[in-house]
């Protein structure tokens, strides 16, 4: 596989045109809690049983402490879920994205140094500013 510097800002520019796609994301993990109501008379008190009806739980980090958000409702579940993936849709992404820059470092001509992103790279990612600091 032999990439070129100008492959490699084509799949950059790929990438910066998928950040555009992402839709509302949001860190955090989803669990779920076997639940157990607490009556020692209920199956649910006996060793391995499997409980009641699992509750779900978005844990997160918050300057160092863990958040736990519960889900009234089995579709903000699904909501949560959707945001969520997405997050993960832009890690990856983020990751892409540095993974192919450094591949475009390596090669850059020291000539080259200033030259960074291209003009089209540019005008899309100013677009996408003005685009998200409109809404
Ligand atoms: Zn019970």
């Amino acid at each position: 596989m032999s990439d070129t510097l100008e492959a490699l800002e084509s799949q950059r520019s790929q990438f910066l045109e998928e950040f555009l796609g992402l839709g509302d994301l949001r860190p955090g993990s989803i669990t779920a809690v076997v639940r157990r109501c607490g009556k020692p008379s209920c199956h649910c008190a006996k060793p391995n049983d499997p409980g009641h009806d699992p509750q779900f739980r978005l844990t997160r980090r918050v300057g160092g402490k863990t958040v736990t958000e519960s889900f009234p409702s089995p579709a903000t579940l699904r909501k949560a879920q959707q945001e969520v993936t997405e997050f993960h849709r832009f890690q990856k992404l983020s990751e892409d994205l540095v993974s192919v820059n450094e591949k475009i470092c390596a090669l850059r001509p020291v000539e080259r140094q200033h030259g960074g992103w291209t003009d089209q790279e540019k005008k899309r990612l100013l677009q996408s500013i003005r685009k998200s600091r409109g809404k």
